[in-house]
């Protein structure tokens, strides 16, 4: 059994010396361990908050680059610190039911947030401008989905933004240690991975405007 799961059962006068804090609430779906994905996962449905006539979106095969966000923009379920944020390509979403329920948060946002009216819960994060380094995927939040097999979150980006939404500046050493004991490597953008993959689309446009 895992630590994680040890350690579930309320804080106990145990051996609890670890330096994480499991009453931190990172995101539920995180919380208790990270889940693994699947590697054949083929996709799935995510359904908006609303009792009756939820939004609907449906996706083609799993999603990729899954991660925590701690920026202001992205959605978050109710006492979470972090959203829950992965990428598919927009070809693979297709908004399947109530789609006059969408709105866009903020239109003047380099991602499009399309948000439920009636509940408030983002579907999914769209890039219109071409130029934009992640222009071609959308942004979902898979645990709008009860299918299990979505891409595992691999680590944590904005982390100091939590600040900006009121978390403590001495309350960030623990959550971040808590990031870490997650395997939810803290960044205070986003991974170096996709850094690198944003600089080089940044050269390569410059490159092109020099010729
Ligand atoms: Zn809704
Ligand atoms: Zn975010």
């Amino acid at each position: 059994m895992a630590w994680w799961k040890k350690h579930s059962n309320g804080n106990g006068n145990g051996n609890n010396n670890r330096v994480g804090d499991s009453s931190i609430h990172i995101h539920p779906s995180v919380d208790h361990g990270v889940v693994p994905g699947s590697a054949n996962f083929g996709g799935g449905t995510l359904r908006c908050h609303c009792g009756r006539d939820p939004v609907e979106v449906t996706i083609k095969g799993n999603s990729a680059h899954n991660h925590v966000c701690g920026c202001t923009k992205c959605w978050k379920p109710d006492g979470a610190l972090f959203s829950m944020v992965a990428v598919v390509p927009r070809d693979n979403l297709r908004v399947t039911a109530n789609a006059n329920k969408l709105k866009i948060v903020d239109p003047s946002a380099a991602i499009q947030r399309h948000a439920c009216v009636e509940c408030g819960v983002h579907m999914y994060g769209r890039i219109e401008n071409k130029g934009h380094p992640f222009y071609g995927l959308d942004f979902i939040h898979t645990e709008l989905s009860n299918q299990v097999g979505w891409s595992a979150p691999e680590f944590a980006a904005f982390v100091s933004s939590i600040v900006e939404a009121g978390t403590r500046p001495d309350d960030m050493p623990a959550i971040r240690a808590r990031l870490r004991e997650l395997r939810l490597e803290p960044y205070d953008c986003l991974s170096p991975a996709l850094m690198d993959l944003i600089a080089a689309h940044t050269a390569k446009s410059k490159r092109l405007e020099t010729v």
